[in-house]
């Protein structure tokens, strides 16, 4: 019996420093930084090619794979 398996960067909010790292390497330009009530940074899943730099990257380990 097989399971599909699906697989995506999250960006923990309350870890993240916002330090834009993550939005500097992604060379997709997947990660998006909104600007309304605060600085929150977001991965948009639809361009994001599931390299994972956003995870070795951040500095303060708020990058992490997901499997749904
Ligand atoms: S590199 Fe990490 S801490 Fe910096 S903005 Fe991205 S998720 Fe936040
Ligand atoms: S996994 Fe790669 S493509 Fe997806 S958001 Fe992170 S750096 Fe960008």
């Amino acid at each position: 019996m097989y399971r599909l398996v699906k697989i995506r960067p999250i960006i923990i909010d309350e870890k993240c420093k916002r330090c834009e790292l993550c939005v500097d390497n992604c060379q997709k330009g997947a990660i998006i930084v909104e600007k309304d009530n605060g600085k929150r940074v977001k991965i948009d899943i639809e361009i994001c090619s599931l390299c994972g730099t956003c995870v070795l990257i951040c500095p303060s380990s708020a990058v992490r794979l997901c499997v749904f």
